[in-house]
């Protein structure tokens, strides 16, 4: 089922638009001048949608200078208080992000879907596992199946749903996220079949960098594959750039995008001829301080480095840009023939000059 198009400022999500890739800010909103730094970097290499926390009236109040200082759709992240969802909407926000369970009585809702209305904002409704209104205690949840777990998000959800849709208001995006797979998963199919509503994709309290994106992948993929989701973030107790950074290379390891340079290289083994780690490592550093491996700007492109002979011309030859390790030197491919022979010391070099021929192209 196609989703609903749905348009947050400058871009559109749902209906066949590209699955965009969201991160939220880590400084204090109320500091606005770091705030907006982040947020620079964190377009640079390629976040489409950022998310601010507003936990207070003061953090509301910057809202515009944010926006005023930034590329992307500004989206605020609003619990318990109507008065900063109404504040954060007139300062020019794009979108915000309630979870309708905790901002009170239907009155409350209702005060911000006016102003959301008034100034023809979407709305995007969260209900996380761990936050929900119909859970108590005695519910046992710890023992309860994913299955059930899922299904109680999306009957909270639907509530929600239903109440907003009462009220004439249809800009509306969703997400049901648990700390979960399985019942990230669950939640998110079962609801892909009620609803055409955009999903915003994404795992809570995923964890560090390395357990958060393995967690994240293995969520995004079984429901990008079967095409539920509409944006993402990788959530991770990290910088906020590796967060946009991984939602890209999931996007592009599942054929979703295809932007900036992709490396790909081999694991390495016993049959390797080179100091491949940290000739890809060198070649990664030295790409990312040229430009951004994600930004919409570059052509995209395939770049092959591999160990040695066994893989590696197979490999070299699909890619745009390949080299196959031998004893002391690499075989450069381009578009698949074999070009020159490189000594192993120039590899970084060689490569990344012929990165920035095919880049000058375009
Ligand atoms: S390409 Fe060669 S060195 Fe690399 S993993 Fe394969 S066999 Fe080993």
């Amino acid at each position: 089922m196609k989703t609903k198009k749905i348009r947050i400022g400058n871009i559109y999500i749902g209906g066949g638009e590209p699955v965009r890739v969201q991160s939220m800010t880590k400084t204090k909103t109320i500091d606005w001048r770091s705030t907006v730094n982040q947020i620079k970097k964190l377009e640079d290499v390629g976040c489409e949608i950022i998310r601010v926390a507003v936990p207070d009236m003061p953090s509301a109040k910057v809202l515009s200078k944010i926006k005023k200082n930034i590329k992307i759709p500004l989206v605020a992240d609003i619990h318990f208080d109507w008065r900063l969802a109404v504040e954060s909407i007139n300062q020019g926000v794009d979108k915000i992000r309630i979870n309708p369970g905790n901002i009170g009585p239907k009155e409350n809702i209702e005060k911000i879907i006016i102003a959301a209305k008034k100034r023809k904002i979407p709305i995007r409704i969260g209900v996380n596992a761990g936050s929900l209104k119909i859970l108590k205690k005695s519910d046992g949840w710890i023992k309860m199946s994913s299955d059930e777990r899922a299904n109680r998000m999306v009957k909270e959800l639907m509530e929600n749903i239903k109440l907003i849709e009462n009220m004439n208001f249809s800009d509306i995006v969703v997400s049901l996220k648990a700390n979960d797979v399985q019942t990230t998963v669950l939640a998110n199919q079962i609801f892909s079949k009620k609803r055409n509503y955009p999903i915003h994709l994404g795992i809570t309290e995923a964890g560090t960098e390395f357990s958060g994106i393995i967690k994240s992948t293995s969520a995004f993929g079984i429901l990008l594959n079967q095409d539920i989701g509409d944006t993402l973030r990788v959530s991770l107790t990290a910088s906020p750039e590796k967060e946009v950074i991984a939602g890209w290379e999931i996007l592009k390891s599942l054929g979703l995008r295809k932007q900036g340079i992709e490396i790909i290289s081999c694991p390495t083994c016993g049959r390797c001829e080179t100091d491949l780690i940290k000739i890809v490592h060198q070649l990664e550093k030295k790409l990312s301080t040229y430009y951004s491996l994600l930004t919409t700007h570059l052509r995209p492109i395939k770049v092959a480095v591999m160990g040695c002979i066994v893989n590696g011309p197979g490999e070299a030859k699909d890619a745009d840009i390949g080299i196959a390790g031998g004893k002391g030197f690499g075989l450069l491919f381009k578009k698949g023939v074999p070009v020159r022979k490189i000594p192993q010391k120039k590899w970084v070099d060689e490569i990344m000059r012929e990165i920035k021929n095919v880049q000058k192209k375009i």
